[in-house]
């Protein structure tokens, strides 16, 4: 048996930044995975998913080159190539964080840990057959620690146990499926792990679930010339986004065909049978069916129930410094169900970080998780970003809400790299007594490169004069914030960049 200051479950960002952080602090870490280093996020979410949106945005941007005075001709799709620079991509960042993690002195065991008490983690091996995983677990769990061997005998096949001071659960998420008669095991359905791995651009494409997920991929798909369908039980898609904002996002997808406040019923095959909320019924056919509905927190399948921690909401509960019912067990990232966003999850491991320091000297770390401040992004075309409250929740709230509306053609580097016609607009929510700033939303090129400041605004509470006062550098997109606060000025009158 080995002995650890802190036994870290999952590599993902939550998972990786942990481990080095507290590496760093000259902690002895294990870093227990499953799979890839980098989790999810590295993996098979968000650098994949980026990486093919920029050659679809190559693409699209080729296509339209013309009325830019470019001429563009033979302009086509190597799919394979897309796919060999997405996997080079995330191969090479692999690379790179198990090196920066090993340099940190992180020791990396792979398999699949399972939590006994708030000390040890028992180490199953993975491999070829990992599906049969599960029994496997159940034997484990049976048998006397004696038997476990040390991480030094790794490449045999048995399970072994390792014990720590300290542990923290990220063990992520995974995609929700849902019980509609036809998905089991119905080839023609996969998650968004699925597409990131098929062989050609489908000719069709039906997604099920409008969310950030759903619409990254109508986006991707559709610029790759896909007949894109999304069906969308709720009213609108995207539910975190200002409603808004999400219906100028919905009309800016030109080719992608929405239904809404529609409910798949049944799949037979290629065929996905709905009914709207007036109770009509339909069908549709795709080459391929994406599902995503949602994530759920990895909990399942290696025993948190039953180790004792909490579960509430279907994740692991926790206090805001990431604390769990279990001494000395710390849980971050998606699994919490705080936040489903690998920067989230990376905040979350810098209090769980701070707190296990803090506790080495019997103290509670100053450091806190705000989820309210957390900014969010959707990387479709166009890209759209917001933090704090939404128009609808800060009149929720109870809010006397000013709204301050910008187009971003206001912006002179808009125009010039987008076109006079291309959709692009902020919204900015204020309380009418105070100007403090609620809520700020983009639609529109860099909206994700550029709400990092909005988020810095609401954290700090500043109020909407912030970005009156400063200086934005000239011409910026970034500009459009400027030029909202000063719209809401009663001494300003017009806008001149
Ligand atoms: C298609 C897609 C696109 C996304 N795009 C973005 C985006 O652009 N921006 C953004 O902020 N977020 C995005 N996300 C979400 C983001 O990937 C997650 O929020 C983030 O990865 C969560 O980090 P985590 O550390 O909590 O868990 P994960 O990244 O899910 O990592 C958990 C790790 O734990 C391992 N594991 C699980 N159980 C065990 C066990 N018992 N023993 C050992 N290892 C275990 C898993 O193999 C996994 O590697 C996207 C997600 C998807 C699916």
């Amino acid at each position: 048996m080995t002995d650890y200051d802190v036994i870290i479950l999952g590599s993902g960002p939550g998972g990786y930044l942990a481990a080095e952080r507290l590496a760093a602090k000259k902690l002895k870490v294990a870093l227990v995975e499953k799979d890839d280093v980098g989790g999810t996020c590295l993996n098979i979410g968000c650098i994949p998913t980026k990486t093919l949106l920029n050659s679809a945005k190559l693409y699209a941007h080729l296509r339209d080159a013309s009325s830019f005075g470019i001429e563009a001709e033979g302009v086509h799709v190597n799919w394979r190539q897309v796919m060999a620079w997405k996997e080079e991509v995330s191969k090479r960042l692999r690379r790179s964080l198990e090196l920066t993690l090993k340099k940190a002195g992180v020791e990396i065991i792979r398999g699949v840990g399972k939590l006994t008490d708030g000390h040890s983690v028992i180490v199953f091996p993975v491999n070829a057959e990992s599906d049969a995983l599960q029994p496997s677990l159940y034997q484990a769990q049976t048998s006397q620690s004696s038997d476990y061997q040390s991480p030094d005998s790794q490449s045999s096949n048995s399970a072994f146990m390792i014990r720590g001071q300290k542990i923290i659960i990220a063990t992520g998420s995974s995609p929700i499926i849902p019980p509609i008669r036809g998905i089991k095991d119905n080839p023609e359905v996969l998650d968004s792990t699925g597409l990131l791995s098929i062989g050609e651009i489908p000719s069709s494409l039906c997604i099920i679930g409008g969310g950030v997920i759903g619409i990254e991929f109508a986006s991707l798909f559709s610029a790759f010339g896909s007949s894109v369908t999304v069906i969308e039980m709720m009213d609108e898609i995207v539910p975190v986004m200002d409603s808004q904002m999400a219906v100028e996002l919905r009309k800016a997808l030109k080719n992608v065909t929405f239904m809404l406040g529609t409910k798949v019923t049944e799949l037979e095959g290629k065929k996905v049978l709905f009914e709207n909320k007036n109770g009509e019924k339909g069908s549709t056919e795709a080459d391929i069916i994406l599902l995503s509905v949602g994530r759920k927190a990895n909990i399942e399948d290696w025993g948190a129930q039953e180790s004792g921690l909490e579960i509430k909401n279907r994740a692991i509960a926790t206090d805001d410094r990431m604390r769990t019912n279990l001494p000395g067990v710390w849980a971050i990232g998606d699994v919490t169900g705080k936040s489903q966003l690998a920067h989230a999850a990376y905040r979350m491991a810098e209090v769980a970080v701070s707190d296990i320091l803090a506790s080495q000297n019997s103290e509670r770390s100053n450091q806190i998780f705000v989820p309210e401040t957390v900014p969010w992004a959707l990387y479709s075309l166009p890209e759209a970003a917001g933090a704090g409250l939404t128009e609808q929740d800060a009149r929720a709230r109870g809010y006397d809400t000013h709204v301050i509306r910008m187009p971003y053609k206001v912006s002179g580097r808009f125009v010039a790299e987008n076109g006079f016609s291309a959709p692009g607009s902020i919204k900015i929510i204020i309380e009418k007594s105070s100007e403090r700033l609620l809520g700020i939303h983009l639609l529109g090129a860099y909206a994700s490169e550029q709400i990092w400041g909005a988020a810095l605004a609401l954290e700090r509470r500043l109020p909407l004069s912030a970005f009156r006062n400063m200086v934005f550098p000239h011409p910026t997109v970034s500009e459009v914030i400027r030029e909202a606060a000063w719209s809401a000025n009663p001494l300003s009158g017009t806008h001149i960049h």
